[in-house]
């Protein structure tokens, strides 16, 4: 953990305060030593760290002030009292996935404190509890010293078909194994948990709806991500052991990368203080439906890194010689105008926002599952007109090292040169950044982590249902159609 006493300020600072921790973690079957300097996890690290720097490079953008600090935090820590503010989250989520082409891995620990803030206070006013309380002095604290905060709400779940407590195995959802008066011990097990290793702090919290049995899986807590008892399995990715390899050239995106594990949580310690429900089950699934509403119209994130993909089509295609062709340049009007339908969306939902009884703002539920559910399909159509326009070159690529070999190189440089004006390296980079963002690691996190993140597909469909209000809908036909006359 860092120095308790010193703010992190830059992006260095917060990759230095990751540094021995002795996390458990495993990548290969392998215990890994020290997780900041492992080749294949410091991509992650480093998108993280990009948080940071934005945050002094454009603190309008990256920062905003808290109400309980008095000064300028970190954005990701701050919680929403306005449209605007949330307008403001997704503008600087559609920057950092400029900056970044991947996930940047800060915001599930933003949009659940944003739920927690509201959902905090109403427990507390129908049960008495101290959770609000308890909530804004944690969040005080982290946003003093500036750290990241991962939510943790996926559970295993287990058989699908079952509630938490009729599961055979009761570890299947993250529960309390025992209690005393300084706190609860939690075991189970999170997954996909989106940049967990790279957090100080993990936010437990249930992830469906809860009923009167189930009082041992209704636990919101915060864990710091060091704590006794944590096993971290490391995700293999698509083509992540390319990040050990000398030469950047196969990489595609050799800075950043998302970071997903599996988390094991055996008998994990959390103090009374830092409990934000326990046992209150009613109020479980108004927690999932505001989180995953805030964590929706997060997806915005996609949009900035559709910006990177657009940029590398219209490149590749100038590489290749095919920039003024019509059907080329109409290619990139429809992935232009399929990535602007996401921002719409999530910046409407945003706009849209209703206050709740704590002062925090909730986006508009409708359009947040509107924008997810775009974000499921959109990245796919992108890349598929990407490797369109890239052409086939982009999985037939020689590999770096053919590419230095004293004999074979120069040939390949002269075969494989497109457009003059562009060098056969260059226009290598450009298909291998492709790759990395269709079928490499980073379409991790721009299409496989578009279907499932925030609640696969389905998940939209049955909020977008709910939310449909069709009789009223029904009333406007029938009242045209002539069936309905007189009636308002
Ligand atoms: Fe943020 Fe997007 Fe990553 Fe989710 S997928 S943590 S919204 S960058
Ligand atoms: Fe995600």
């Amino acid at each position: 953990m860092p120095d308790p006493m010193t703010p992190i300020t830059n992006g260095q600072e917060y990759i230095e305060s990751l540094r021995n921790r002795g996390l458990v973690v495993y990548l290969f079957g392998q215990r890994v030593a020290e997780p900041v300097d492992h080749p294949i996890i410091r991509p992650s690290i480093n998108a993280v760290a990009e948080t940071y720097d934005l945050a002094a490079a454009d603190p309008d953008l990256a920062t905003a002030v808290s109400p309980y600090t008095g000064t300028r935090v970190n954005r990701f820590l701050h919680v929403a009292t306005s449209a605007n503010d949330l307008v403001m989250q997704n503008r600087m989520q559609r920057r950092l996935g400029q900056l970044t082409g991947t996930c940047f891995q800060r915001c599930v620990g933003m949009d659940a404190f944003n739920a927690l803030h509201s959902v905090t206070h109403e427990i507390d006013a129908r049960h008495g509890t101290p959770y609000h309380r308890r909530l804004i002095e944690f969040l005080t604290q982290v946003q003093r010293m500036n750290l990241v905060v991962g939510g943790a709400m996926t559970d295993v779940k287990g058989d699908r078909s079952r509630a938490p407590h009729e599961q055979a195995d009761p570890d299947m959802y993250l529960r309390i194994v025992r209690r005393s008066d300084a706190g609860v011990w939690v075991t189970g097990a999170k997954a996909h948990q989106t940049g967990c290793l790279n957090s100080h702090w993990l936010v437990v919290m249930p992830t469906i709806r809860l009923g009167p049995k189930d009082r041992d899986y209704a636990i919101v807590g915060a864990i710091p991500v060091d704590a006794p008892g944590l096993t971290y399995v490391y995700g293999r990715q698509s083509c992540d052991t390319r990040s050990a390899e000398p030469d950047d050239l196969d990489q595609g995106n050799a800075r950043f990368a998302g970071q997903e594990a599996l988390i094991m949580f055996d008998d994990v310690f959390i103090p009374a203080e830092r409990i934000f429900m326990d046992g209150e089950v009613e109020f479980a699934a108004m927690l999932v439906e505001r989180f995953t509403c805030y964590h929706r119209r997060s997806y915005v994130c996609k949009t900035g890194v559709g910006d990177v993909l657009i940029g590398a089509a219209a490149a590749i295609a100038e590489a290749n010689g095919i920039a003024t062709a019509s059907h080329v340049r109409d290619k990139l009007v429809e992935m232009t105008y399929l990535n602007e339908t996401v921002f719409g969306t999530g910046m409407a939902a945003s706009q849209l926002a209703t206050p709740t009884a704590s002062g925090a703002v909730l986006p508009d539920d409708m359009l947040a599952n509107v924008c997810k559910h775009h974000v499921t399909s959109v990245p796919y159509v992108l890349g598929r007109l990407a490797q369109d326009l890239a052409g086939g070159l982009v999985v037939t690529l020689p590999s770096a090292r053919d590419f230095a070999h004293p004999e074979v190189g120069p040939k390949l440089r002269k075969y494989l040169q497109g457009n003059p004006a562009v060098s056969t390296e260059d226009r290598v980079r450009l298909l291998r950044l492709i790759e990395n963002m269709t079928m490499g690691r980073n379409a991790v996190g721009y299409l496989t982590e578009s279907m499932h993140g925030a609640g696969s597909p389905q998940a939209q469909r049955i909020q977008i249902e709910r939310g449909a209000d069709l009789d009223h809908k029904k009333s406007l036909a029938r009242k045209l159609a002539g069936i309905e006359r007189g009636k308002e």
